[in-house]
C-alpha cells in the first residue's frame, strides 16, 4: 500500500514544513533559508525571524552533524505505542553545520556504542510505516 502526503497530514498544522515533509517522502533533506538574508530557519515560519522576507528557498542538504543532545526512552508513551517494541530507545537532536547548525530530531538507527554528545552522525529517510504514524522518518546513524 503507498501513502501520499495529504494521507498523514497533520490536523490543524500551519503548513509552514510541507515542503520538509513532501522532501523525506522523494527521500531528500530540505530545509527552509531565507531568500533575501540567506538565513536558515527551523523550525519552518512563513517569515523570517531575522530580516522578516516572505521568501524561503528550500535547499537540499546532506544529513550530516553532530550529536547536541540526546535521550533515551524507556516508556511506551500513549501518543507513540507504536514504537513500544524498540523501548527503551535513543532520540538524538542533532546540530547540521551545512545548514546554519539548524537542530533536527530523529530516531537513532543502528549501533550506539559511541553514543556521546559531540558525535558525528549521519542522517537516513524511512519511508512512511505505521510505526511512524504513516509520515517518512528522518533517523540518525552513529559515522564510524
Ligand atoms: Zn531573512
Amino acid at each position: 500500500m503507498s501513502y501520499s502526503f495529504e494521507q498523514h497530514k497533520i490536523v490543524g498544522a500551519i503548513e509552514a514544513d510541507d515542503d520538509y515533509w513532501r522532501g523525506l517522502e522523494d527521500g531528500v533533506l530540505r530545509l527552509p533559508r531565507c531568500a533575501s538574508c540567506r538565513g536558515w530557519t527551523w523550525p519552518a515560519h512563513f517569515r523570517c525571524g531575522q530580516c522578516g522576507s516572505w521568501d524561503f528557498d528550500w535547499v537540499a542538504v546532506e544529513p550530516r552533524g553532530r550529536i547536541f543532545t540526546y535521550t533515551r526512552t524507556h516508556y511506551a508513551f500513549d501518543r507513540v505505542l507504536e514504537r513500544r517494541e524498540d523501548v527503551p530507545y535513543v532520540t538524538v537532536v542533532a546540530e547540521l553545520p551545512d545548514a546554519g547548525n539548524l537542530r533536527l530530531i530523529g530516531v537513532l538507527k543502528g549501533d550506539e556504542a559511541d553514543l556521546a554528545i559531540g558525535a558525528p552522525v549521519r542522517g537516513t529517510i524511512d519511508p512512511p510505516s505505521a510505526k511512524s504514524k504513516f509520515y517518512p522518518a528522518l533517523r540518525w546513524e552513529l559515522e564510524r
